[in-house]
């Protein structure tokens, strides 16, 4: 069967004016993806105005590949609410007993649902159904109709084989041969002549949705670390902030005797303290209690020594003021006041931080370990063998891990033999929470990951994502147990650690969603480049040319040449070639993934 497209208009002023205020759109389309293996979406976010509704309805009705639509937002009794008077004028058929299901699902969770007007019916060969706008309720409302929606499409493709199948099974006359049918959501399965992988490939964009859907997180930040408070002032005592003398502020400049020495790490000193007096002091080091300001030396004479060669008279050459170069007790940090000021995942960060205040603690990071799969792997060090290649992937993922301040709790490397494979997976997600494996994942009869998650009952979120390089890409997880498979070839590897397995990692450490992904900046490109048929994603050295960055990219781009990494300060996202446009530029600017903190190569 083709792919089922379906659309997904949320309607929405605020979403409209803040895409990223859109949180049932995306919603619906992971929910969508998980749903339907060989679903395609189309999306589009639109404000609460009845022609801008209607045409983007209208647009999509007319595209015979789109068959199911969802809109979310308007629905409501607010004036603005008017998603269902767009809708109605563009169904050719209404469907009110969907909405009626839907509604009583929705009766029983709240009966807000009553407040809800949003119409079902058919334009064209489409479906169209108006939810409420809340995530929430966009979510219960898929539940109630995702299953129904197969038959729904056959019904309106007048599918009479399909139809009487899923009649005979609702009544439970179902025979044998019927059941042999390549399911809506199973394409390229079936008859094994179908060459084709099992799996839709998904856009980059719902494969982050669903793995950031999937992952759990550690609860460990928000809940514990960003709420810690101080139990100490910084400083503790009125610190020193220069090199000089403390004195009293009341006293004036000219000559005064020096009556003792402090130095960083002594006790506050309560000697008594005289007008014409004052105490050599170095900084960081406490004021003594009678002294309210500090000279720095730069601002003294020495006039003369005692027959110790200790300073016993220093000419103040500035008028003393109270407070001047003294760090108050909490100057910095306040007893009680929250150690964070705003939320910080870096562990340089949060570790440095908890050590000033005196806490010693190791942050939980998720469990990590690392597969390279492949008959022909040599481990580095070992003397080549015939049709044997080097293992250059857990090289480079374990120093991966360690370059964004993660570990790898274990690496092991497996021949392509499937109960190895199903026993090391087994054995490995008792001590860990993610496998990162490489190779095994593409269509040859010796890739054996997704048939092993498989009969681990795990649940492969998606095999295979729209991109270069990369495609193979394989996220599955089973309870609190996730599975990166990514391709074997280095580069691909390469990307696709970054793109997908490191977010997902920082995620499960706690980390802000934005902060999840690689750093993304605008280059401009040195070269002109010939787009793919995918997005792609090239390696490429940046120059700053008086700050303006330039990306060259690093020769040869084919996803086996590991050569292509070095020097690569950036992942440099261009779109797919399309009828009107089959290159990228020289000089246009796209954007791209950071890759390193030391992301320029070359300043001109
Ligand atoms: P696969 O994804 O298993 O089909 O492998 C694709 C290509 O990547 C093959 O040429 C493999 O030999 C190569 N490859 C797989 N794993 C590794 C690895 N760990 N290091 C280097 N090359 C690899
Ligand atoms: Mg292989």
């Amino acid at each position: 069967m083709d792919p089922i497209t379906f659309g997904v208009l949320t309607i929405s002023d605020t979403c409209y004016n803040d895409r990223s205020k859109d949180r049932s759109g995306p919603r619906l389309v992971s929910q969508i993806m998980q749903a339907f293996r060989n679903a395609q979406v189309v999306a589009s976010v639109v404000p609460d105005e009845n022609s801008l509704i209607q045409s983007e309805l209208r647009q999509w009705i007319n595209r015979e590949e789109v068959r199911i639509i969802f809109t979310t937002g308007g629905t409501g009794l607010a004036p603005r609410d008017v998603t269902p008077e767009a809708t109605k004028p563009l169904l050719d058929k209404e469907c009110p007993q969907l909405m009626t299901a839907i509604t009583l699902a929705s009766l029983k969770k709240t009966t807000f649902a009553a407040l809800s007007r949003g119409v079902c019916g058919i334009g064209g060969n489409t479906l169209i159904l108006n939810f409420p706008g809340s995530e929430k309720a966009v979510a219960e409302c898929f539940g109630t109709v995702k299953d129904l929606l197969p038959h729904a499409l056959h019904l309106i493709n007048d599918d009479v084989a399909l139809v009487q199948r899923t009649h005979a099974q609702v009544q439970g006359t179902e025979t044998v041969e019927a059941q042999i049918h390549v399911c809506p959501h199973q394409t390229g399965v079936g008859d094994g002549r179908d060459r084709h992988s099992p799996f839709p490939m998904l856009p980059i964009s719902v494969v982050m949705d669903i793995i950031f859907g999937v992952v759990q997180r550690t609860t460990c930040l928000e809940d514990d670390i960003w709420k810690t408070t101080s139990p100490v002032n910084i400083p503790p005592f009125r610190a020193s902030i220069k090199d000089g003398y403390a004195m009293k502020s009341t006293g004036f400049s000219g000559s005064k005797r020096v009556v003792g020495f402090v130095a960083a790490g002594d006790a506050p000193c309560a000697q008594p303290l005289q007008e014409d007096e004052c105490f050599k002091i170095n900084t960081g080091a406490p004021l003594p209690d009678q002294a309210d300001c500090v000279v720095q030396v730069e601002d003294t004479l020495l006039v003369s020594r005692d027959k110790h060669g200790e300073e016993s008279l220093v000419e103040i050459m500035v008028e003393p003021k109270p407070e001047l170069d003294v760090r108050p007790i909490g100057h910095d940090l306040r007893i009680h006041d929250s150690i964070f000021p705003i939320t910080d995942s870096s562990p340089v960060v949060i570790q440095s931080l908890l050590s000033s205040v005196g806490i010693s603690k190791s942050l939980p990071k998720p469990k990590v370990a690392l597969v390279s799969t492949g008959s022909e792997l040599l481990a580095p060090g070992e003397l080549p063998v015939p049709g044997k290649v080097y293992d250059s992937n857990a090289t480079m993922l374990e120093e991966l891990l360690l370059y964004f301040g993660f570990n790898c709790i274990r690496t092991v490397v497996l021949s392509d033999n499937l109960p190895e494979t199903k026993r090391s997976l087994v054995h490995l997600f008792e001590k860990v929470e993610f496998v990162i494996s490489t190779g095994g994942v593409s269509m040859g009869d010796k890739d054996f990951i997704k048939t092993a998650l498989e009969e681990l009952n795990f649940k492969i979120h998606c095999g295979r994502v729209n991109m270069k390089p990369g495609k193979p890409m394989t996220f599955a997880s089973k309870d609190n147990m996730c599975f990166f498979g990514l391709p074997g070839n280095p580069v691909s590897a390469f990307v696709t650690f970054h793109l997908f397995a490191l977010p997902a990692i920082r995620w499960a450490a706690g980390w802000e969603r934005t902060k999840c992904p690689l750093a993304t900046i605008q280059v401009k490109l040195s070269q002109d480049h010939i787009l793919d048929r995918r997005p792609e994603y090239v390696r490429a050295s940046v120059t700053s040319k008086n700050g303006q960055l330039y990306a060259s990219v690093n020769g040869n781009q084919i996803s086996s040449r590991l050569q292509s990494i070095a020097g690569a300060d950036v992942l440099v996202h261009l779109p797919a070639r399309s009828s009107e446009c089959f290159k990228a530029s020289a000089g246009e600017s796209y954007p791209a993934s950071v890759l390193r903190y030391d992301f320029i190569s070359k300043y001109e």
